[in-house]
C-alpha cells in the first residue's frame, strides 16, 4: 500500500516505518510542520500526540484517505462520524500490540470470576496522557470501579499489571512490551484488515482479531 506515516520520527514511527517497509508498503513520512498533501495514497498510520492526531486525521479523511491511528488520549468519535460521512475508515486502537489485546481479553474473563481489581501501568515519562488508552479500555472491559495507577519513569517501555484480589488469592496478569517493534503487528493487520471495515469508526485490535 502507499502509505503516509505522521509521526514517523518519533520513538514509535522509527521503530515501525523500517518494519512496514520490508513488509512491501512504500512510506511518506510526514513530521510536524510539513504540508499534509495525502491525497491519493492508500492509508495514513498516525502515532503523534494528542493535539496533532485529530487535525491530521482530519485532514486526511477530507483528501479521502482512510486512517490507522495509534495515537492515544484523544477522543475519535466525531471524527468517526465525519469517516463514515465520507465513506471512509478510521480504526483506532489504543495498543497495537498483540499480547496485550490478550492481556485485556483474559482481564474481562477473569473479572467474571473475581470482580475486584486494579490496574497499574507503567510508561515511559514521555508519555504525555495518562492513564494509559490500554488502561482505560481494560477497566471498561473489566467494568465496575477500577481504580488505575500511572507510573511515568525513563527505561520503561509500555507495561500494564492487571491485579484481582479476593478473599485469600490474588491473581495477576502481566504484559510487557520490551521493544516498539511489537506494534508492528497490529498495525499490519490494521492495514490489510481496513478495506474489509464498516465507514466510519472501529475501535481495538479486538475487533480485527
Ligand atoms: P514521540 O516519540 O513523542 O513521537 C511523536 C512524533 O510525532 C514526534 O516525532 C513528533 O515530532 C511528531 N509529531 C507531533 N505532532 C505532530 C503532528 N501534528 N504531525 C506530525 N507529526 C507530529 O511519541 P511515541 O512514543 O512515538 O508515541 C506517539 C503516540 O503513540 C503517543 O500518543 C503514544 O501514547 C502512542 N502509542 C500508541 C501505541 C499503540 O499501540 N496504540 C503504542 C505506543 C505509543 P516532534 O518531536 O518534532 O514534536
Amino acid at each position: 500500500m502507499k502509505l503516509a506515516f505522521f509521526g514517523a520520527e518519533g520513538k514509535v514511527g522509527q521503530a515501525l516505518v523500517p518494519v512496514l517497509e520490508r513488509a512491501g508498503h512504500s512510506v511518506r513520512g510526514i513530521e510536524i510542520g510539513d504540508d499534509v498533501d495525502v491525497a491519493g495514497l492508500d492509508a495514513c498510520v498516525d502515532f503523534t500526540t494528542p493535539t496533532g492526531a485529530p487535525a491530521n486525521v482530519r485532514a486526511a479523511l477530507d483528501q479521502g484517505v482512510s486512517c490507522v491511528v495509534g495515537t492515544t488520549g484523544w477522543d475519535p468519535t466525531e471524527l468517526g462520524e465525519l469517516a463514515r460521512e465520507n465513506g471512509l475508515r478510521l480504526f483506532v486502537a489504543p495498543n497495537f500490540s498483540i499480547g496485550a489485546v490478550l492481556m485485556m481479553r483474559f482481564a474481562a474473563q477473569a473479572a467474571a470470576y473475581m470482580p475486584r481489581a486494579e490496574i497499574v501501568e507503567l510508561h515511559n515519562e514521555a508519555k504525555q496522557d495518562a492513564p494509559s488508552g490500554t488502561a482505560a479500555m481494560t477497566a471498561k472491559l473489566i467494568g465496575g470501579d477500577v481504580t488505575i495507577h500511572s507510573v511515568r519513569l525513563p527505561g520503561l517501555v509500555a507495561h500494564q499489571e492487571v491485579i484481582f484480589g479476593s478473599e485469600g488469592q490474588l491473581l495477576t496478569i502481566r504484559h510487557d512490551t520490551t521493544a516498539r517493534e511489537s506494534f508492528a503487528d497490529g498495525v499490519l493487520l490494521a492495514l490489510s484488515k481496513l478495506a474489509e471495515l464498516p465507514a466510519g469508526l472501529t475501535t481495538g485490535l479486538d475487533a480485527l482479531l
